[in-house]
């Protein structure tokens, strides 16, 4: 039971499909007591029924991570329930659809501005909050989701692929800024996975069928397999990594051509 005792809270689930909700059955299945943040209402009722599944002891929450009004109110709520907390899963992004398709260079200043705020300045939102938590706790790990289109030209990911970028450096200078208080900052960068976020982005059956058929493992990447290298940067297992970008993509991100 590599989480007994600790408690995560976990911003990313929309429905029994999101990568958040794999990561979150993993580290309940060791043991964590769990705190779920959803976007909006809409959302409350596919949430909440799958947490139940789960067990009693996990709390649903609500908050919209582009408002630094309902981050306080979130982080209250959690004060209220716990004293401490041992890990944080941001696994949240968002880009106007019109904005998937097509050329980034016709990207408007407001989608811009809406995908970074949401997919990157999160992160910084949050683990700010979360850090006293988990400084009372001895230390804690912080887990964004990212994807290669942060580092390679990946067609129709767009701005998407610049707001990851900026989640990447933003985990590199969390890393630095929390790591003296027992703080680690990491990202997986999964593989695509059929999710809703993805299904927003034009032609993702292709991008599936490129792993499938050019990734050295010869197939997609499953959701658990992120939810067990999640579980490994959460869990005391990678005491010793922090700034870390770790590919779990069937060793796509090697290929050249
Ligand atoms: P998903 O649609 O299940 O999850 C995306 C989540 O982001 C949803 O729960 C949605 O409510 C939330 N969200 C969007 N805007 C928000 C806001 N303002 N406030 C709070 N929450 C908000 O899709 P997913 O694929 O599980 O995505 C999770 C993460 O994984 C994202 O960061 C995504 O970029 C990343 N990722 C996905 C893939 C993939 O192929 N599915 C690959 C690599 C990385």
């Amino acid at each position: 039971m590599l989480m007994q005792g600790k408690t995560g809270l976990v911003v990313g689930v929309a429905n029994k499909n999101s990568i958040a909700w794999a990561i979150a059955e993993r580290l309940a299945a060791e043991g964590a007591r769990l705190i779920f943040s959803y976007q909006s209402e809409r959302l409350a009722e596919r949430v909440a029924p799958l947490v139940k599944e789960l067990g009693p002891s996990h709390l649903v929450l609500q908050c919209d991570a582009s408002s630094d009004a309902e981050i306080d109110a979130l982080f209250a709520q959690i004060g209220q329930q716990s004293e401490t907390l041992d890990c944080l899963i941001h696994s949240i992004a968002f880009a106007n659809r019109e904005e998937l398709s097509g050329q980034f260079v016709t990207t408007s200043r407001e989608g811009f501005r809406l995908a970074n705020d949401v997919s990157a300045y999160s992160l910084v939102a949050l683990a700010r909050r979360a850090a006293p938590l988990m400084a009372k706790a001895g230390g804690g790990s912080i887990v964004a989701l990212t994807y290669l289109g942060s580092e390679r030209v990946i067609p129709n990911y767009n701005v998407m692929g610049v707001a990851k970028a900026a989640l990447e450096a933003s985990v590199r200078y969390l890393a630095a800024d929390l790591g003296p208080q027992g703080i680690r900052v990491n990202a997986i960068s999964a593989g695509p996975i059929s999710t809703l976020a993805a299904r927003g982005i034009a032609g993702f059956t292709g991008m599936l069928k490129q792993v499938a058929d050019k990734a050295p493992l010869r197939r997609n990447t499953e959701a658990a397999e992120v939810g067990d290298t999640a579980l490994f940067l959460c869990s005391d297992l990678s005491r010793g990594v922090t700034g870390e970008i770790i590919h779990v993509d069937s060793g796509y991100h090697i290929v050249g051509m």
